[in-house]
């Protein structure tokens, strides 16, 4: 199942939020910033502790993402699915939209 593409507004972060990592993906990131420090979050996912504190993703670069090779799933799926909390706020959508239960399978694999 391939998510679809869509172009975001220019230098736009504003969805690089408070962000949920599964234990995999956190490790990942771990791999390559083992300074970051991470607290527990809902239903067994991680959070940068960074972004507990400020409600901003501690990966924002200079250039977008910084950790883009390695994003979790719901920055891939954001802006992509047919659900209100998925909807990007400057109204950026692919043509066709994922369902939920496309995106819950995607979510799945990832974790
Ligand atoms: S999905 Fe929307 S809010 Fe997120 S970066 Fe793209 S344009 Fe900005
Ligand atoms: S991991 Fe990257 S894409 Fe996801 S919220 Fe952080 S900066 Fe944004």
């Amino acid at each position: 199942m391939k998510i679809p593409s869509f172009s975001c507004k220019q230098g736009c972060h504003e969805c690089c939020g408070l962000v949920p990592f599964t234990t995999a993906e956190r490790d990942r990131v771990a791999a390559s910033r083992p300074m970051e420090q991470w607290e527990p979050f809902v239903d067994g996912s991680w959070v940068p502790a960074a972004a507990l504190a400020s409600f901003k993703c501690p990966f924002v670069g200079e250039a977008g993402c910084s950790i883009y090779e390695h994003r979790p799933m719901v920055c891939r799926l954001f802006g992509a699915v047919d659900h209100p909390m998925m909807k990007c706020p400057m109204g950026s959508a692919p043509e066709k939209l994922l369902t939920e239960a496309q995106s819950r399978e995607l979510l799945r694999r990832a974790a």
